[in-house]
């Protein structure tokens, strides 16, 4: 028979309820939703903190550039999925990447471009400014610039770029000796250029970046944006344990801040293999991997490097792997447990591995619940899937957008044109619709605000302060009915 039956059921993280604590004089604004996504040891500071700490989920239905930045600027963290080819996941890595919290490294043409090209590139990018160098390229210096005010394709069309750029010499130019990577001092130079953009160029001549009017006023109003040493909007990829030596060094080489080994059953040795060649090949890049659900799982991604670890096997909203093969686990009990080896991890080794909450959370209840029972972080595909710049498709009166598994039947039909997999019958997820929720900003600001008004009505100022003293109850079926709204007609 069987080694052990455990007869307790599993949880899932709707049946917790976080007892009241005591309110200072505070309000909803003090509550911190900061936390580590990167392993530390004692003592030292964590290489990731987000602001936030909300993850979206590496999936084709939630992941875009516009996606990653739009969080990356709240103060929150994207990550890109693996199910796609390797240049095209790179691609977006380097669009958000060119995209520097106010100083965008531009797109540049040479001076025999002709002007219906450059239309076209124009069309193309959605950009309308050029720099003019030399050979078309970053590497020679800038002798000019051009924008959608200088020429009119109907008369210019055939003339080279050269003929109607502004020259260098009428350009105001900011000098990256004085600017580097500030804000305020890119702001003032801008003011006093009197124009709406400002090319910035090193000793050389040569282009370093644009500032533009409106991406500084933007910046200036997104005090927690998550950005790298280059002032570069941050974002992590998800890697597969197939083709991991192809996609790792093209993600770094467009600048990844983060890569995430996803598998549905992370307690395997392929993840193993997976975060020991990244440590090898490139270990200045923090790797995680998932998911798992149980402490043996945590200690062994843990042990295996990971830079932290993702929960979760059969909680998220489109999977039916529970249903189809048996095997995964309620998400409340999967994060108390994984939670409490982690602390444990932490107490004998001395180093912190944050959990990050893959599925279920749909609602912010979810959220308060996961930060209550242990999550540094929580990750979702539903909550995103939504907003305005998730990548997928709406319905007829854009009143609903598609949301589809990465185990659905067409997420897989991805893998079988890549890899000539054979699609099988065997589906872990499913394709559906989600209410529009507009914005991704305006929904997090929202969602956040309800979050923190829950940890705050809990006591708890922080996620620390909620990990060590958050009391959870069990509600039976009468609770969770007395709970809702009853005896009214709505
Ligand atoms: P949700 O936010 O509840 O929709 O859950 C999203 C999470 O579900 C993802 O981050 C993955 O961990 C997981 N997931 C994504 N696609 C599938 C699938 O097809 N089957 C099972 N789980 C999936």
């Amino acid at each position: 028979m069987a080694k052990s039956i455990n007869y307790t059921p599993a949880r899932a993280l709707g049946e917790y309820r976080i007892l009241p604590g005591h309110i200072g004089l505070t309000s909803v604004d003090d509550v911190s939703l900061s936390a580590p996504i990167t392993r530390y040891e004692k003592g030292e500071k964590p290489r990731i903190t987000l602001h936030y700490s909300v993850v979206s989920s590496p999936m084709q239905a939630v992941y875009s550039p516009e996606l990653n930045a739009e969080l990356a600027k709240l103060g929150m963290f994207s990550i890109s999925n693996w199910s796609q080819p390797v240049a095209e996941q790179a691609q977006k890595r380097s669009a958000v990447k060119s995209m520097k919290g106010g100083f965008v490294v531009p797109d540049v043409v040479g001076p025999s471009t002709l002007i219906s090209e450059l239309k076209k590139l124009t069309e193309k990018t959605g950009y309308n400014t050029y720099p003019v160098t030399s050979d078309g390229t970053l590497d020679t210096p800038m002798i000019g610039i051009i924008t959608s005010n200088d020429y009119r394709t109907d008369f210019h069309a055939y003339e080279p770029v050269s003929a109607r750029m502004i020259p260098i010499e009428k350009v105001v130019l900011g000098h990256y000796d004085e600017i580097g990577y500030d804000l305020a001092r890119a702001n003032m130079a801008l003011i006093e250029s009197h124009h709406g953009h400002l090319p910035v160029v090193d000793k050389d001549g040569k282009i370093v970046y644009v500032v533009f009017k409106k991406d500084v006023d933007e910046h200036l109003q997104n005090p927690y944006a998550m950005v790298d040493a280059s002032k570069r909007y941050m974002g992590g990829d998800a890697v597969n344990t197939v083709d991991y030596e192809e996609r790792v060094p093209a993600l770094v080489e467009a600048g990844t801040d983060f890569l995430y080994v996803t598998t549905s059953q992370g307690d395997s040795d392929y993840v193993k293999r997976t975060l020991e060649w990244v440590a090898c090949k490139f270990p200045s890049v923090p790797v995680g991997a998932g998911n798992v659900v149980t402490g043996e799982g945590f200690r062994f991604l843990a042990d295996s490097g990971a830079t932290c670890v993702g929960v979760g096997m059969g909680p998220g909203s489109i999977c039916i792997t529970q249903q189809q093969i048996g095997v995964g686990r309620a998400q409340g009990t999967a994060i108390e447990e994984v939670a409490r080896a982690r602390d444990e991890y932490f107490m004998k080794k001395g180093i912190y591995v944050p959990i990050i909450a893959d599925g279920g959370i749909s609602t912010p209840m979810h959220a308060i619940v996961a930060y209550a029972l242990g999550a540094d972080a929580i990750m979702g595909g539903r909550i995103f899937a939504g907003t305005d710049e998730s990548p997928s498709d709406w319905n007829s009166d854009r009143s609903a957008k598609r949301y589809w598994g990465e185990g659905s039947k067409r997420a897989k039909e991805w893998g079988a044109v890549r890899y000539g997999h054979r699609i099988s019958t065997f589906e872990e997820g499913v394709e559906g619709w989600v209410p529009r929720q507009g914005p991704v900003r305006e929904h997090m600001r929202n969602f956040v605000y309800t979050v923190k008004d829950g940890m705050r009505k809990g006591g708890h100022m922080d996620i620390p302060n909620a990990h060590e003293h958050a009391v959870l109850e069990i509600i039976s079926e009468a609770a969770r009915a007395e709970g809702r709204p009853h005896d009214i007609t709505l």
